[in-house]
C-alpha cells in the first residue's frame, strides 16, 4: 500500500477508535474508577501535579519568590513569558506521551481544560499558534497534538488561532533523544513564518517545555517576522 493510502487508513482507524471511545462509558486511565465519558475521573484530574506558584516568569522554572531564574538572567530567551499548567512528572509523563504518540485523543479535553485554567490571569494575545509538526511527522502521527490543544484553548478564550502561519521546514530527531546543547543546534532554522506579524502579541501552544530550545527557536522566528511579544503556553514544564 502506498504511504498516502496507509496514512489515510491510519487516520480512519484513529477517528473510528475515538468515535467508539466517546460512545462508551470510560474507566479512569489512572485509577480505573468510573469516569463517565471522560478519560480521567475528577479526583485524578484534580491531583495532577500543578507547577509551583513561585516560578520564573520567563521560562516557568520554580524559583524563590518567583524571581527570574539564573539562565534567563544570563541570556534572555527569544520568548517573553511562559505559562505551564503542570510539572512534567507522574502521571503526566505517561499521559502526555499517550495523547501524543498513541492517539489517546480522549485525553485532549482534560489536558486542554488544565491549560485553560492555568491561563485565567494570562494576557490575551492577538493570535494563538500551535507548535507545528514537520509534514513527515504529521503523516506518521495522523494529527498534531499541539494543534488540538491550541484550537480548544482558543475557543475557550475566544481568541483567534491559525494552523498555517508557522511551519516546520526541517525534520529533526525527536528532541527528547538529544542532550541539551545538541537540541539547540538541531532546531536552528527549523521553522518558517508565512506572514508578517508586525507588532502582534503571539502565544505558542506546545505540550511540554523541557530545555525550551524549540520554543526559543519558534519565538526567534516569530520576532523576525515582526512579533512584538511571544508567550509560550505549555501543558507541562520539565523541572531539572
Ligand atoms: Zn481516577
Ligand atoms: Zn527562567
Amino acid at each position: 500500500m502506498s504511504n498516502l493510502r496507509r496514512s489515510f487508513f491510519d487516520k480512519l482507524a484513529l477517528a473510528g477508535r475515538q468515535l467508539y471511545a466517546h460512545a462508551l462509558p470510560q474507566s479512569c486511565v489512572l485509577c480505573a474508577a468510573d469516569s463517565g465519558p471522560h478519560a480521567l475521573c475528577p479526583a485524578c484530574e484534580q491531583d495532577l501535579p500543578r507547577l509551583p506558584t513561585a516560578h520564573c516568569p520567563v521560562c516557568a522554572l520554580p524559583t524563590p519568590q518567583g524571581a527570574p531564574c539564573g539562565d534567563c538572567l544570563q541570556q534572555q530567551p527569544a520568548f517573553d513569558h511562559t505559562v505551564a499548567a503542570w510539572s512534567y512528572a507522574w502521571p503526566l509523563d505517561r499521559l502526555i506521551p499517550a495523547f501524543k504518540y498513541s492517539g489517546q485523543l480522549l485525553l485532549a479535553r482534560p489536558l486542554a481544560d488544565g491549560l485553560h485554567a492555568a491561563l485565567r490571569d494570562a494576557a490575551r494575545p492577538d493570535l494563538i499558534l500551535p507548535m507545528p509538526l514537520h509534514p513527515q511527522r504529521l503523516r506518521e502521527r495522523g494529527f498534531n497534538q499541539s494543534q488540538l490543544l491550541a484550537k480548544a484553548v482558543a475557543k475557550a478564550l475566544d481568541c483567534p488561532w491559525h494552523q498555517d502561519v508557522l511551519e516546520r521546514i526541517k525534520l529533526t530527531p525527536p528532541q527528547a533523544s538529544l542532550p541539551r546543547e545538541a537540541r539547540r543546534t538541531a532546531i536552528k532554522q527549523a521553522f518558517r513564518c508565512r506572514q508578517a506579524l508586525s507588532g502582534l502579541h503571539i502565544a505558542v501552544v506546545d505540550d511540554v517545555m523541557t530545555t525550551g530550545a524549540s520554543l526559543n527557536e519558534v519565538a526567534a522566528t516569530l520576532k523576525k517576522a515582526g512579533a512584538q511579544r511571544v508567550d509560550c503556553w505549555v501543558l507541562a514544564r520539565t523541572l531539572s
